[in-house]
């Protein structure tokens, strides 16, 4: 069975003080969920302590980013076993920002994911094309490119603990959001070209991520393929956020 799952990614945004009243609210709101979503907090890695806190076990935390490496002289990089050191559950790799201010290839994602899943951690892979490939009809082919290589390297059991978040970067920030039809169009897609490279494909969960708002989400995640959201800004809003997680059938 595919797990439902609604995570918000602050990015770069946050406080101490938002931590206490934003994850304290939305663990009270959760806990009284029956849909039996799981609800992933993703703040920016300074402040993962203080959310797995604030969680209380109620609601998995995650982080945006980890280093390729496992220790050593990597100034700035954050390793995959001290996320799971912390009490994380979960890490992004590859979400659009990473990659196109970052320049995180589909190699660098591929090596990521080996190394969050050599620490039994859960990925959540990031895929999803600009608007100029969609415009030029090539939206099916990149997203397949990234899909192929990014999960290049994970094997057997794995799979269970491999998501991905299907991102058309033209919908990221911008309060455009893909239609259900065409999110889920791209959804179905993405499950065959799971099952091409070996994968459960019905058993991995695909989440849609693109301006999600507390009335957008409700028509997105009835949709078969959609499994629930990879939510930005209003992941920061406390009612709307909880609002996107009542959202899932
Ligand atoms: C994101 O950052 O992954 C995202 C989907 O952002 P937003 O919901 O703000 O479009």
């Amino acid at each position: 069975m595919r797990r439902k799952i609604v995570a918000g990614n602050w990015k770069m945004n946050g406080s101490k003080d938002l931590v206490e009243k934003l994850v304290g609210y939305i663990r009270a709101e959760v806990e009284s969920l029956d849909n039996g979503v799981e609800v992933v907090i993703i703040p920016p890695a300074i402040y993962v302590g203080d959310v797995v806190v604030q969680a209380a076990g109620a609601l998995a935390v995650g982080v945006q980013n980890v280093s390729r490496l496992q220790s050593g002289a990597y100034t700035g990089e954050i390793s995959s076993g001290m996320v799971a050191d912390f009490g994380c559950k979960y890490a992004l790799v590859g979400h659009s920002e990473r990659r196109q201010l970052f320049g995180e290839s589909d190699a660098d994602v591929a090596e990521k994911v080996a190394r969050l899943l050599a620490d039994d951690l859960n990925a959540i892979v990031c895929v999803g094309e600009t608007l100029d490939e969609r415009e030029a009809g090539n939206a099916e082919a990149v997203v397949a490119r990234q899909v192929e290589d990014g999960l290049a390297r994970v094997a057997g059991d794995q799979w269970g603990r491999v998501v991905v978040a299907y991102e058309p970067v033209w919908a990221i920030g911008t309060g455009k959001t893909a239609t259900a039809e065409d999110a889920q169009s791209m959804h179905a897609s993405i499950r065959k070209v799971l099952a091409g490279i070996g994968a459960p494909s019905e058993d991995v969960s695909v989440l849609y991520g693109g301006s999600v708002k507390a009335d957008n989400a409700a028509a997105l995640f009835a949709e078969p393929d959609i499994d629930g959201g990879l939510i930005g800004g209003a992941s920061l809003v406390a009612e709307d956020f909880v609002s996107i997680c009542r959202a899932v059938p």
